[in-house]
Parts: C-alpha cells; structure tokens; sequence
C-alpha cells in the first residue's frame, strides 16, 4: 500500500492530463494511473478540431476560455504544441441548411457571442475555393483551428511532470473505494491511496462511476477518420458539413484528414476499435459531395478511436453527487479534446476550492433521469 498523496487522476486523456497538471500548479500531490500509455486512447488519435463553432450553448463559455488558452498555449505548458489558428467553418449547400445557420448566427449574438459569422457568395468561394459551386453558405469562426492531438497531448505529459505529478502507465484501476476519509485505487500490483480521486477514464469511465452506485447514460463510441496522401495545398480552414456528415483539414504537410463521425466497432474489453468500411465509404462520398477535387485523393491510413458519448452529447463535468471528494470528467461525447485545457482547471477549482466560476451546471452527474440510468446499467454489464 502506498503513501496517500493528494489527488489521484484516474486516467491519461487530455482530461486527465490537464487536472494533474493545474492540480499540481496549485500545490497538490498529485498521481496519475494510466492502463496503457498516455494518450494511448481519444486523446492521442483524434481528428484535432479546436472549435467553438456549433458548440452546444451548453458548452460555448468553456469553448471561450479553451481557445484563449490554445492560442496561448505556449505559456500554460512552457513549449508550443503546434496549434494552428486556422479556422473553422460549416458549410451549407441547400437553402434551408443555410436558413439554418442564419437562424444560429442571430441566436449566438443574441446570446452575446460573436465568434460565428455568416457567410455566403463569393465570400464563401474566396475562404475555399475548392469548394463545391452549389455550396450556399457557411457559419465562420476565424479564431478557431487545429492541432496534432497526439503532439499536444505529449507536451500537456510534459508539463505534467514538469509540474512535479507522477505518471504510472500501464497501471489498471482495478476498483475504487472509500476508506474512512480517503480513496483508495486497486490495481493488479498495490494499493494508491488520496484525499481526493478525479475519474477521468475516458469511454470505461462510465464503469467507474456505475462502480460506486452513480450509473449514467454513457455509451462507447468509435468514430473513425481517414488520412490522405500530401496534396498541393487547396484548404485553409477546417471545414464541416451541415447536412454531409463530414469534417475535412489539410495539414501544413499537405495530407487531408477526413472525419464525420462515422462508427466503427469498439471492444472496451481490449481497447481496440474497428474500422467499418462500408461507413468509411458514406464518410468518403460526403467529403467528394463538398469537395469533389478529392475524387483522385489516395487513402494511406484508417482508424479509429474509443470514446464515451452521453445521452445529451454534453459532458460529465463536476462533483460525485453521491460520494465526497470525488469529480468526475468524462463523456466528451467525440468534441472533448478542445475544452481540455479548461477541463483540468474546472477539476483543480473543484477540488482545491470545492467550487468553480466556470459555468458547470449543465455537465453535472445527476442529470440524467433514473430511467436513463436504469437503461445504461442495463446495458453497461461487463
Ligand atoms: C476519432 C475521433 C475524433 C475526434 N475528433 C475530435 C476533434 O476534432 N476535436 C475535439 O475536440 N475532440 C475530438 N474527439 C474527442 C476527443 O478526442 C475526446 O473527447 C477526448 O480526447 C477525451 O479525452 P479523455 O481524457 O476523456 O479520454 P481518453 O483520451 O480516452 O483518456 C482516458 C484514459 O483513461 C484510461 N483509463 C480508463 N480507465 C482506466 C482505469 N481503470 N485505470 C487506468 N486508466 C484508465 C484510458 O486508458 C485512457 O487512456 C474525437 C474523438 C475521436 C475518437
């Protein structure tokens, strides 16, 4: 059995990373226990989209502050990680999708948020040319961009130890469990005992949470992506389909990126996910339905990632509401990696000062009605 320390994260995803390292600026003895290696899992294979853009009014004040700290990110880790302000942009192709976004674009600035503009015309062909001629229009959001995930995710494990946290990968938490005013983390070799526990376990988070009597409607995801071989750069921001299901970047290396969040198979058991060919095909037509100059594009790779999705696509973000010293930060629902750097100070608030002026009631764990609950235990047995 080992020393208590302070804080123990369950959990090497950006989540986990960012709590461990505000947690340990803030002076807290901090563990991370991580069962393969760091980043091994969403974190480190997604498509890398830092977007405010089409966030849930839930989350656009989280979006807010996330992208300051991207385009500073420099500072909060002490090395660049290669974000890109590139952009973001939706693109609309019939009318109706475009009425759509105008209908948005007047909600956000009622709302007081000015990030999404609209566009259409030539504005629109000017930002992407290679744009489809029938595209309508498109909601901008210029500040927005992209990141190498993997090479962000390694500089956050840097400044983590840095920080004075210690990481232990290859270590499963087996179970979790309170003993008298402390938690204690089961694995296959020792005991890790803390104060406090952040349960930010990714897509097998949900069986943490259920573990301890606070099931919720999360369900594992795999959302697959694509990557091309280098072509001659034709694409400035990031962009997403309105009704084409798809998300395209071009990296400064030139190779395109391909997304959308077609599934393909995940095995929570190994940790390994499956790619689907036949979704893989509908993501493909979608992409050429905006972009039709990809037609002769050759695919170099496939994969896909594991990810908890909740019933409302907006996060668990906030304290156990059925046990003390315990919060929670999981079910990013496929759009997580861009809040992470403002996830980890919503956990370091959270459990330094037990409260957080960032707007986290909409993410809290009880949310959800018990028949979802009911539901997800149901279908969560393993
Ligand atoms: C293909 C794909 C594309 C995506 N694209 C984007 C995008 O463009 N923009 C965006 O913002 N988001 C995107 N996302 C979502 C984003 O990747 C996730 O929301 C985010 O990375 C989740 O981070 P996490 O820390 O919660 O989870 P993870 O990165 O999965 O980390 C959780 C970690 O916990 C570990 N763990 C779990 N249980 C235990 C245990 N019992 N003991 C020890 N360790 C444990 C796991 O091994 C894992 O490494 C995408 C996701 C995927 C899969």
């Amino acid at each position: 059995m080992r020393d208590p320390v302070d804080v123990l994260v369950v959990g090497g995803g950006i989540h986990g990373l960012s709590s461990a390292l505000h947690l340990a600026r803030r002076g807290a003895r901090v563990v991370l226990l991580e069962k393969d290696r760091v980043a091994r899992h969403a974190s480190g294979v997604n498509f890398g989209g830092i977007r405010r853009l089409m966030r849930d009014e839930a989350e656009v004040p989280l979006a807010l502050e996330a992208i300051e700290r991207w385009h500073h990110v420099a500072d909060l880790l002490g090395a660049p990680c290669g974000f890109v302000a590139n952009g973001q942009l939706v693109i609309a192709e019939a009318e109706a999708d475009f009425e759509r976004l105008k209908r948005r674009a007047a909600r956000m600035r009622s709302l007081g948020w000015t990030h999404e503009q609209l566009i259409e015309g030539d504005d629109l062909f000017e930002l992407v040319p290679a744009a489809a001629r029938h595209c309508r229009g498109g909601l901008h959001a210029p500040g927005d961009g992209s990141i190498n995930p993997f090479v962000a995710a390694t500089a956050f494990r840097r400044a983590v130890e840095a920080a004075g946290a210690t990481i232990h990968e290859g270590v499963t938490v087996e179970a979790i469990a309170r003993h008298g005013d402390h938690w204690q983390a089961t694995t296959a070799g020792e005991i890790f005992r803390a104060r406090h526990l952040v349960n930010a376990g990714g897509a097998w988070a949900g069986r943490l949470a259920a573990s301890i009597g606070e099931p919720v409607p999360v369900e594992v995801i795999s959302p697959m992506l694509t990557v091309t071989t280098p072509r001659p750069a034709f694409l400035g921001p990031v962009v997403l389909g309105v009704t084409r299901r798809c998300s395209i970047r071009q990296a400064p290396n030139g190779t395109v990126l391909v997304g959308g969040a077609y599934q393909g198979r995940p095995d929570l058991a190994t940790g390994l996910a499956r790619v689907d060919h036949r979704n893989l095909k509908t993501n493909a037509q979608a992409v050429l339905g905006l972009f039709p100059s990809m037609r002769d594009a050759a695919i170099v790779r496939t994969w896909s990632g594991i990810e908890a999705r909740t019933s409302d696509d907006l996060p668990i973000l906030g304290p156990s509401e059925t046990e003390p010293d315990l919060v929670h930060a999981f079910g990013f629902s496929a759009h997580g990696f861009a809040l992470g750097p403002v996830t980890g100070e919503i956990v370091a608030d959270l459990v330094v000062d037990g409260t957080t002026r960032h707007p986290i009631r909409p993410f809290r764990i009880g949310r959800f009605t018990l028949t979802d609950a009911d539901e997800i235990v149901a279908r969560i047995r393993f």
